[in-house]
């Protein structure tokens, strides 16, 4: 008789060809799945520690942020309807004024948000003491791709942000040999740069030959703005991509955030890479340009999804499936009358299995199969804006949303259960994050309200 850690049985799982397998039981053993198939009737002949009912549940892989920003946590509803330069007024006075406690607070609730809404992994592009946003995903049980941010130039910049460029590498080596692997190898560590009006040609050079000795990840802000396009144009003749490849910065180790303002040829050369722009429709459509998705994506680009973090939106990745899928529809797809600007089953794949292989984990995440990490949400499907509908999976695409999730698992243990945290205090994070925020708010002066 076999026995399994955790077991759930009579669900319908989402499979990673976009079918619905009906009725059935996932088995999971040492923090993967280690059994899935579709008739239940043999589950007699299984033993568990743990038994979920499924029934009216669809199973999913829990979905990958590939782009955000935890310690922007305490930043919420600061930046909505502001004039520009919002990098310049409210970021840099907030960052520059965050504590690692308030980091550590914005954190946990950063996490706990996240893990409500069915997002698993979350890849942070990077903010100030990134150790408390680590230290906050080992305790809630969250897996992450955590970067330092580096900034060694920029005109915008104040000077006590910058750092001296060996100095920014060492302290990034410093956060991977202090947290690579902890958690039970759920964290990783990568390489960050801000951007390229920020990073000199030293840092760039340093952060490419590092990055490339350790395999790890590099995340980056690209083709965000056209003020960074004209700056690379300027500087160095060469658009962002260019200058980024120039360093051998493109390659599949390589998340370039946003990727809204890229020519033809540079997504051709990012193509030619295998380097993988993530998208976070919220903030793009906001005040940066629409991407050139379809483009991208008749080259076999990987593509990711991102929120961006907080500030401005919700964290979770239901709303940037259905805001880009609709985005691009109405782009690149109403003049042509081409419905299928952006299909559906992409979108999809894009928040799960194009996240997973931006973060270099697509043997762990990113799709329920035996062999995989057991990172799976629970989706309640017995409600009248899901079922019922001749097409689950579109559905899930155009109509669900994080309120839909009621169970979680991450590396095969059961966080939430019925919408409810089992072993974190849900409404103790949200008051310390709120207590903090008013904190931060004070010493920036920012007229950050009241929290409550
Ligand atoms: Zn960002």
């Amino acid at each position: 008789m076999t026995e399994f850690d955790l077991f759930i049985q009579d669900c319908h799982v989402l499979l990673p060809d976009f079918t619905i397998l009906p009725n059935a039981a996932i088995g999971i053993k040492d923090s993967r799945i280690a059994l899935l198939e579709s008739d239940t009737t043999n589950s007699g002949s299984y033993t568990s520690r743990e038994i979920i009912d499924g029934d009216g549940k669809l199973a999913m892989p829990g979905f990958i942020d590939a782009h955000t920003h935890a310690a922007q946590q305490l930043l919420r509803g600061s930046v909505v309807d502001e004039l520009p330069m919002v990098w310049t007024r409210i970021l840099v006075p907030f960052e520059n004024n965050l504590t690692p406690e308030d980091v550590y607070r914005g954190a946990m609730l950063f996490c706990i948000e996240n893990l409500k809404a069915g997002t698993t992994t979350f890849a942070d592009a990077g903010g100030p003491f990134m150790e408390m946003v680590a230290r906050a995903a080992v305790e809630t049980g969250m897996r992450g791709l955590i970067t330092r941010s580096t900034m060694d130039s920029g005109s915008d910049i104040p000077d006590m942000m910058k750092e001296d460029t060996r100095i920014a590498i060492r302290n990034c080596e410093q956060l991977y040999k202090d947290w690579n692997g902890a958690g039970v190898g759920r964290i990783r560590i990568g390489f960050g740069l801000r951007q390229a009006m920020t990073s000199t040609p030293a840092l760039l050079e340093a952060v490419a030959a590092r990055s490339k000795e350790l395999n790890a990840s590099v995340h980056i802000h690209l083709a965000e703005h056209m003020a960074e396009v004209a700056h690379c144009l300027t500087n160095y003749m060469l658009r962002p991509a260019e200058w980024f490849d120039h360093f051998g910065l493109l390659g599949p180790n390589l998340i370039a955030a946003h990727c809204v303002r890229l020519s033809d040829r540079e997504i051709l050369l990012m193509a030619e890479r295998g380097a993988n722009p993530v998208h976070c429709p919220h903030s793009n459509l906001g005040n940066h340009g629409f991407s050139k998705t379809p483009l991208m994506l008749a080259l076999g680009m990987n593509i990711a999804l991102g929120t961006d973090g907080a500030s401005a939106t919700r964290l979770n990745l239901f709303e940037p499936m259905r805001l880009l899928k609709f985005a691009m529809q109405a782009r690149h797809g109403v003049d042509i009358n081409d419905p299928l600007a952006l299909p559906a089953q992409e979108v999809y794949k894009m928040a799960t299995q194009g996240g997973a292989k931006a973060v270099m984990l697509e043997r762990e995440i990113g799709k329920l199969e035996v062999g995989m990490k057991a990172d799976i949400l629970l989706l309640d499907i017995e409600r009248s804006h899901l079922t019922p509908t001749a097409h689950l999976p579109k559905t899930i695409v155009t109509a669900a949303g994080p309120d839909d999730v009621c169970d979680v698992i991450v590396d095969g243990k059961l966080l939430i259960h019925n919408r409810e945290f089992l072993n974190l205090d849900e409404e103790r994070i949200r008051y310390e994050a709120g207590q903090a925020m008013l904190e931060v708010g004070r010493r920036a002066k920012l007229s950050l309200e009241s929290p409550f």
